[in-house]
């Protein structure tokens, strides 16, 4: 039996915060672990910078609703969810991805959850385990499936590391040279293609 894992940002979504910034002109919600590597203070900060702006649940699911997923990815998904069960594994929270989940078809998805007030204003943030995604194909195997898993960058290489097939998708060319391992493809023809291809091989 085998199970298809993607990562959700970078893969069939745009990057949250960066297209939310940009959309919201507040530069400063762009920063990321890499700027801030602590990433409690980074989130903490940015849940100051939304209630600061006044910026509640329901306005941030409205722009997050506006930015879509990438172009070709519902069919995509719709393809390979007739083919294999797909489970999405993100680091984002499900309050920020449900508008693009709805226009993906409602695929599962693991991630994490924030917490809001009466008044819409997200109040904090809570993560369901550390090292969630690769926790989560850990646990895959031990029910007894042979993982292939995508993704885009490097929160997602510990879970191509446990799948039975990792393949990267569109990843910067730092993240190509630190995984030479994996195959690299650039769009979902490819990315099809190679899950197709590492199915028979696993
Ligand atoms: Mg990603």
């Amino acid at each position: 039996m085998q199970i298809v894992c993607l990562d959700l940002e970078g893969v069939l979504v745009p990057e949250i915060w960066i297209e939310f910034s940009e959309r919201t002109g507040i530069p400063e919600l762009r920063r990321t672990t890499r700027d801030e590597p602590n990433y409690d203070k980074l989130m903490k900060g940015r849940l100051a910078l939304l209630a600061q702006h006044k910026l509640g649940l329901p306005d941030i699911q409205k722009v997050i609703a506006e930015m879509g997923p990438m172009p070709g990815a519902k069919a995509f998904l719709d393809g390979l969810r007739e083919r294999f069960q797909v489970i999405i594994l993100s680091d984002t929270f499900y309050e920020f991805a449900m508008p693009l989940m709805r226009q993906l078809g409602m695929p599962t998805l693991f991630c994490h959850k924030l917490e809001a007030d009466a008044a819409g204003v997200v109040v904090n943030y809570h993560l369901r385990m550390p090292e969630q995604k690769r926790e989560a194909v850990k646990a895959l195997k031990a029910l007894n499936f042979k993982v292939m898993a995508a993704g885009d960058s490097y929160n997602d290489t510990a879970m191509l590391a446990e799948a039975h097939a990792g393949i990267l998708f569109r990843p910067p060319e730092n993240v190509i040279r630190e995984f030479p391992q994996y195959p690299v493809v650039m769009n979902y023809a490819g990315l099809d293609a190679e899950i197709e291809a590492a199915s028979k091989r696993i």
